[in-house]
């Protein structure tokens, strides 16, 4: 089997949107979406660096703005992927959806072209609400039971993306219980970096993770497979330490962002409309090519020393290799975020004394989850099974 070189390119085809969250990184809602001669551009320049790096999987990731709001570029952009680089690339679509324009016959078309849905959802309609309102105030709640339902026919390992803020900090663990009772098993869940975090949202949120790390416990012990991305990630880095800044990401290798204006950045959380972008982040234009100076000040940026960090026994498992949360919060790649940092240093004792208990329980679940490497196989076949 050959090695598998992969490629991911992060696809933002609009800046609009028909919400108005409140923690949003991509910047002002203005109607700006990929012309065709810049998808055009977009395209000769993937499929060039795809060939130049000799890739033979292109990851193409849909992003927000809210992608659905241009469908028909999204289609034309996978399917020309598809017909340019042939059976020698293996191609995976992802697309990031608020879920607001999805229906049962656009799933149908995402599925047969093997696009993977993942939805943004960040728990009951009340926080969604408060924190998520939509354009025209639709009645969000009646749209998700009915969007769930249907990705959920077609993926029943769909992933659903959770954001917390300071605000929705106290009702974590209905939020994320609220999901999974939905059905959605997979939750990826992130703190919204950029926000203003106090002490005391800190010590609420150690609360709620508290009560998390006992209902994750149930479900070990009902043999459910599910994924929680704030428990299993910290579990992880401890089962398969160390993680190195750059093992994990690949930014400035082997991923990059491209805007509705064609300029190309490091990663998503960098894109923003023209009036709001931050040009010293900008690595080049899909019309040109990335500058090679800027790629090589990125990495060397990426991969320096955070003195913050000397010493820190939880430097090879902390957050903080990800540019774009340190960017979030600090504005700089090499910064790490004081918010992930403080999250972090509450976070993974509450995970690693649940793990212990699991371990020493000889959690049948738990073991299997994180130390058979080919779990992901085992469960996908008992979900489909029960299914
Ligand atoms: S759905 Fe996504 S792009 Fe739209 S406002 Fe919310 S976070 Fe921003
Ligand atoms: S927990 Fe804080 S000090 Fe430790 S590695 Fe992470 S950011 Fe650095
Ligand atoms: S910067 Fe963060 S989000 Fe972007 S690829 Fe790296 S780890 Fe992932």
């Amino acid at each position: 089997m050959s090695k598998v070189i992969k490629y991911t390119v992060n696809f933002h085809i609009t800046h609009d949107c028909n919400m108005r969250c409140s923690y949003c990184y991509a910047g002002d809602k203005v109607k700006a979406s990929m012309s065709q001669s810049t998808i055009e551009a977009s395209i000769d320049f993937v499929v060039g660096e795809v060939q130049r790096k000799k890739a033979n999987k292109l990851v193409i990731a849909f992003l927000g703005g809210e992608p659905l709001m241009e469908k028909q570029q999204l289609f034309y952009i996978h399917d020309t992927f598809k017909k340019r680089l042939g059976d020698e690339v293996k191609i995976v679509g992802q697309l990031s959806t608020n879920g607001l324009l999805l229906t049962d016959s656009l799933m149908k078309e995402l599925t047969e072209r093997n696009i993977m849905v993942s939805l943004s959802l960040d728990g009951t309609p009340e926080t969604m609400q408060k924190q998520r309102p939509t354009i025209g105030n639709s009645d969000y709640s009646k749209i998700m039971q009915r969007t769930i339902k249907s990705v959920l026919k077609y993926n029943p390992f769909t992933n659903a993306f959770c954001v917390v803020t300071p605000e929705s900090s106290k009702e974590l663990y209905d939020n994320i219980t609220w999901i999974y009772d939905q059905g959605l098993h997979f939750i990826n869940c992130t703190l919204d970096y950029s926000a203003q975090w106090t002490y005391q949202d800190f010590e609420v949120l150690a609360t709620e993770y508290e009560k998390l790390s006992k209902w994750y416990e149930e479900r070990c012990n009902n043999v459910e497979h599910f994924y929680l991305s704030s428990f299993d990630e910290r579990i992880q880095t401890h089962t398969k330490k160390p993680v190195a800044c750059g093992n994990k990401c690949s930014i400035g290798n082997n991923q990059i962002s491209i805007a509705p204006n064609g300029d190309i950045y490091p990663c998503m959380q960098f894109v923003k409309p023209a009036h709001q972008a931050d040009k010293s982040v900008q690595l080049g234009k899909v019309k040109g090519g990335v500058v090679a100076s800027k790629l090589l000040q990125l990495q060397s940026d990426i991969i320096k020393d955070k003195p913050e960090c000397s010493g820190c026994k939880l430097k090879d498992r902390c957050s903080t290799w990800c540019s774009c949360i340190n960017y979030s919060s600090t504005k700089s790649v090499s910064k790490a975020s004081p918010v992930a940092c403080h999250h972090e240093k509450m976070l993974i004792p509450i995970v690693d004394k649940m793990s212990a208990k699991l371990w020493k329980e000889k959690n049948q679940l738990f073991i299997q989850k994180h130390y058979n490497p080919l779990y992901s196989f085992v469960a996908q076949a008992m979900t489909t099974y029960k299914g």
